[in-house]
């Protein structure tokens, strides 16, 4: 029997579902149990040649329409998301194993805040008109063209509402890879867009592995690459996409810096470190997993967060009551299985969890690592996972020159009760999303992106306009031309 999950097709192309079984296989997989809930297939030359030229073929026509009428249909859009947001939220819980008690406010939720942030600056893309005596220039915000979108698989309703969004406002068509860990949400979001007025083929879903992912961006009628993924991944996806000078988004890993000073309220600060690390069951780019603690308040604040801790609700991810579920898939299971064991060879004290839990499914325990040395493979590396490493330090110029010394720079967050002190250490972290007493909100009014290995660009506020369109400026002489003869 068909599961209720399982889509009408692998792919969306121009407006409608399509299949080709000569894809390869991919099997979609519910991580709370393990069990295969139904297959896709990857997109064979054939179906990307499809998007692709379903996409090239929409954008002028598209780009034509006046923002306010964009702009119209995306709003729709978000509205169809939110009436459907319990549907969206059971499927995206089948889709990566986040608990329904995240999935229902945090993912169709935030897809349906960018597409109506940006269905309404879609309007309001204007250029300038600069007076130069008697000529003048004008300049126009034009669309890039054919954008490429690809998916990783922790947030796939989220990431594809977070560029089809910005693109589309703009006049851009797109065609978008999901991850091939997940690939069930970006169907529904191509599927709502069109039935909220979407003409066919500005916005396209073909699945498939790197392989796929590699084929658009070599493509050389795609004009920008707005990647979510992995720092390796994106150091091939933008040296690929720099081969044809095509504009590139790129929002990629992190190992970022939480620092707690000893001022801190510490119930607040374990609440923030908590939602660092544990939230997706550790499954977020932005998160704080190096948690420096300022060593007056260090034994206070590991043994709140290990009581903290119990509170972890592991079981049924459709079940609301759960508030932690699963690795999104066996894979990612043991890649941070295999870090934690890294830990404890490294010599790291193990606060609480370090284990796999014994139960159907990728669960792994909410881990806590202490007296965590800035050497260590856990400090380093991205581990993508619920494990936190929680790091001594003593004073304020120590902290910021650990917390600098990464190849990364997604976030990075403070607390302290003392506002200056606040203010002097997020400027000097090198970091692109920043928090202070707060840590991992991603509202769409707030630029999100990274800075070094972590990324290029931002999406989400009105940042992300400027990387999905190009500005045209227009010189024009109202007098007589003069020239040297
Ligand atoms: P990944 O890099 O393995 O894959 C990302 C996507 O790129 C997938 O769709 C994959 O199929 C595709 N891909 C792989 N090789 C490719 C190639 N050569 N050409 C084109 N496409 C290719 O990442 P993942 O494991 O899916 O996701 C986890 C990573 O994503 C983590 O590092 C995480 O920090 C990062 N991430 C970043 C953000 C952000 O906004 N900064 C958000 C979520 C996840």
């Amino acid at each position: 029997m068909t599961h209720p999950a399982a889509p009408k097709a692998s792919h969306f192309i121009n407006g409608a579902y399509v299949e080709n079984t000569a894809g390869t296989a991919i099997p979609v997989i519910y991580a709370a149990t393990g069990e295969e809930i139904a297959t896709v297939h990857a997109a064979t030359p054939e179906i990307v040649e499809e998007a692709l030229a379903s996409a090239q073929a929409a954008q002028k026509a598209w780009a034509k329409m006046t923002g306010t009428e964009r702009g119209r249909i995306l709003r729709r859009a978000a509205d169809i998301m939110r009436e459907r947001n319990h549907e969206l939220s059971v499927l995206e819980t089948y889709d990566t194993g986040k608990p329904l008690q995240e999935t229902l406010v945090a993912d169709a939720t935030s897809g349906a805040d960018a597409l109506e942030y940006f269905g309404g600056l879609a309007a309001s893309l204007t250029g300038e008109h600069i007076l130069l005596g008697e000529d003048w220039v004008y300049t126009v915000r034009e669309p890039l063209g054919l954008c490429v979108g690809i998916g990783a698989w922790n947030y796939p309703t989220q990431i594809a509402c977070w560029k089809a969004a910005p693109a589309l406002a703009c006049g851009n068509a797109m065609v978008f890879k999901p991850s091939e860990t997940t690939t069930l949400c970006a169907l529904k979001v191509a599927e709502i867009l069109h039935e909220a007025g979407l003409p066919a083929g500005v916005f396209n879903v073909v699945q498939g592995m790197g392989e796929v992912g590699g084929a658009l961006v070599a493509d050389p009628r795609v004009d920008k690459v707005s990647l979510t993924g992995s720092v390796p991944t994106g150091k091939k996806v933008y040296a690929a996409a720099a081969a044809d000078m095509k504009h590139v988004t790129m929002e990629l890993g992190g190992k970022s810096p939480l620092v707690i000073f000893d001022d801190a309220d510490i119930e607040n600060a374990v609440g923030g470190a908590i939602n660092g690390n544990f939230y997706s069951s550790g499954q977020v780019c932005s998160n704080g997993t190096r948690v420096f603690v300022q060593k007056g308040i260090k034994e206070k604040f590991l043994a709140r967060l290990a009581e903290r801790t119990k509170g972890a609700v592991l079981g049924d991810p459709q079940d609301e009551a759960v508030n932690f579920g699963p690795m999104v898939s066996e894979r990612q299971m043991e890649i941070v299985l295999g870090y934690i064991e890294k830990g404890k060879a490294e010599g790291a004290r193990l606060i609480c969890g370090g284990e796999r839990v014994d139960r159907p499914g990728y669960f792994i325990a909410p881990t806590v690592f202490a007296d965590v040395t800035d050497d260590m493979v856990i400090a380093r590396e991205e581990i993508f996972g619920p494990v936190m490493s929680v790091l001594d330090f003593e004073t304020e110029e120590e902290v910021i020159e650990r917390a600098n010394a990464t190849e990364f720079g997604l976030s990075a967050g403070v607390f302290t009760r003392d506002f200056t002190r606040a203010h002097r250490v997020i400027g000097a972290l090198e970091a692109g999303s920043c928090f202070i007493n707060s840590y991992n909100d991603a509202p769409v009014e707030a630029p999100f992106g990274g800075v070094k290995a972590s990324g290029v660009g931002r999406e989400n506020s009105k940042e992300a306009i400027k990387h999905f369109s190009q500005v045209k400026s227009v010189y024009v002489r109202m007098g007589d031309v003069e020239a040297a003869f």
